[in-house]
């Protein structure tokens, strides 16, 4: 995964993050970056990795990545050291430790504990932290959630103290993005802010909340530096509404009914990968 983001930055792109919560959400996103030749990166918060089994999504993308698909597998908000620990031990590539509700001292603390359990264990797992609240819902919402403002934003100077202290693998900012979509309209990407972080860290930039953005700020934010995009909250959407048009057959063969639901998924993978990966 380290390889890929030297990778994007060489090219100026940015890898495609998509959560799953089940083998037809796996499905539809390895089929979609198979089909257009591109490294992906699928996600699973701490509800889905339980839902779909922690052990079992690991020998999912593995055996996908010695197929010859670049997969890779990212234990999205993780709020305890415990869990990040899991992760790490059970084989994941990736693992964000969430501790942007707490303070910066607590952030920064519990940050570091989940580095030095990584490099202790000789893992090449990759460590990511957040700074600055942006919501914690993939659902669609009334309103830009409580405590996230342009106040809450990440502020450069922050950013650079917290890359140095806790020696994380990838940043994620809080740059006008929100987790979920919200129903009014999306607040603007700060793309200046984007920049600003960027020439101050020396680790790649994680874009989270990627759904509702439009595809010309994704563009801008890819352009200030972003090398990774989280996208949930669309897909979640997708798969409902596939599924809802698969059940109306009156199939009860599940991979029938379902099968609409992946194809739908697919589409939204198929049209960011294209987006991020400049294609
Ligand atoms: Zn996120």
């Amino acid at each position: 995964m380290r390889e890929y983001l030297v990778w994007a930055e060489e090219k100026q792109i940015a890898l495609g993050h998509f959560n799953i919560s089940d083998s037809e959400g796996f499905k539809a996103v390895v089929e979609g970056a198979k089909e257009l030749d591109v490294p992906v990166i699928i996600g699973v918060s701490e509800g889905e990795r339980d839902f779909i089994g922690v052990q079992e999504v690991v020998a999912l993308v593995r055996t996908e990545r010695e197929k010859g698909l670049p997969v890779f597998l990212n234990a999205d908000h993780t709020y305890s050291v415990e869990k990040v620990r899991e992760a790490v031990d059970v084989g994941f590539d990736a693992v964000i430790i969430d501790g942007a509700a707490k303070s910066f001292e607590e952030n920064l603390s519990m940050t570091s504990e989940c580095v030095a359990y990584a490099k202790s264990k000789g893992s090449k797992v990759l460590v990511e932290a957040e700074l600055g609240f942006i919501g914690q819902s993939s659902k669609i919402l009334e309103n830009i959630p409580e405590g996230v403002s342009e106040e809450t934003q990440t502020k450069p100077e922050d950013a650079q103290r917290f890359v140095e202290e806790t020696d994380i693998d990838l940043f994620a900012p809080s740059v006008g993005n929100i987790h979920g979509i919200v129903k009014g309209g999306e607040p603007n990407l700060n793309i200046e802010r984007i920049k600003t972080i960027a020439s101050v860290i020396n680790v790649p930039l994680v874009l989270h909340g990627g759904s509702g953005i439009t595809d010309v700020e994704f563009v801008a934010a890819i352009e200030a530096g972003i090398r990774i995009i989280h996208i949930n909250t669309e897909l979640r959407v997708a798969y409902k509404e596939g599924i809802k048009e698969g059940l109306k057959s009156g199939e009860i063969a599940p991979y029938k009914f379902l099968a609409e639901g992946v194809e739908e998924m697919k589409k939204v993978v198929q049209d960011k990968l294209k987006l991020f990966n400049k294609l």
